[in-house]
């Protein structure tokens, strides 16, 4: 795991590059995005005494949500957390590359609404539908971590089975408003690499 500061932790895997994030709050922790990344994970929860509390997904594409299972034999009452606007996606048992609830029997998903907060407003969901009608961005003090929504020089394919371009825009103008009004610092995507703001605002043609 690769450390950015003492309550924040990533590591990307070289499948599809794919990022995933530890959020800390005192001693207990959420994994964003899991991946493929769950060994290296779980070896980190367990030599820093964390306890896991759920695990967020910015969305449910199968390179995103990856070995959470995993994860769930391995630490006891951890909640998924997914936007409430991927409850069909979750629902629809036929779906062969995105998680379902036949996969997971216990009930462990949560749904959150548009800007619902969680741990007292630490961790803070940002609805952005258009990648994936699930799409959410995760905003964590000064950062914002924005699944396959905004990457540092392109947005999110908008080709795939519940993608919707023109909602893609709307969430684009939506993120454009928040990062500004809220002095969001940093952006984490879930792929390659991340950057300051300033220099995304800088690279990425959608944002003009
Ligand atoms: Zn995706």
């Amino acid at each position: 795991m690769i450390k950015i500061s003492n309550n924040f932790y990533y590591i990307q895997n070289s499948i599809m590059g794919n990022n995933s994030y530890i959020l800390i709050n005192k001693n207990f922790c959420f994994i964003v995005d899991p991946s493929w990344n769950t060994d290296k994970l779980i070896s980190f929860i367990e030599s820093e005494n964390l306890i896991l509390k759920g695990i967020i997904l910015t969305h449910l594409h199968y390179d995103h949500v990856g070995d959470t299972k995993k994860l769930l034999y391995n630490f006891d009452n951890v909640k998924i957390i997914v936007s409430t606007l991927g409850k069909e996606i979750v629902k629809n048992t036929s779906n062969r590359i995105f998680i379902n609830d036949k996969d997971f029997k216990n009930n462990n998903f949560i749904y959150v609404e548009d800007e619902e907060v969680i741990e007292n407003g630490l961790i803070k969901f940002l609805q952005t539908p258009g990648h994936s009608q699930c799409s959410m961005c995760i905003i964590f003090e000064n950062r914002i971590l924005t699944g396959d929504h905004i990457f540092v020089d392109e947005i999110g394919r908008t080709d795939l089975e519940y993608s919707n371009p023109k909602e893609m825009g709307i969430s684009i103008k939506k993120f454009k408003n928040y990062v500004d009004e809220n002095k969001i610092h940093d952006v984490y995507p879930g792929h390659n690499e991340f950057g300051t703001m300033k220099i995304i605002l800088e690279k990425n043609k959608y944002l003009k």
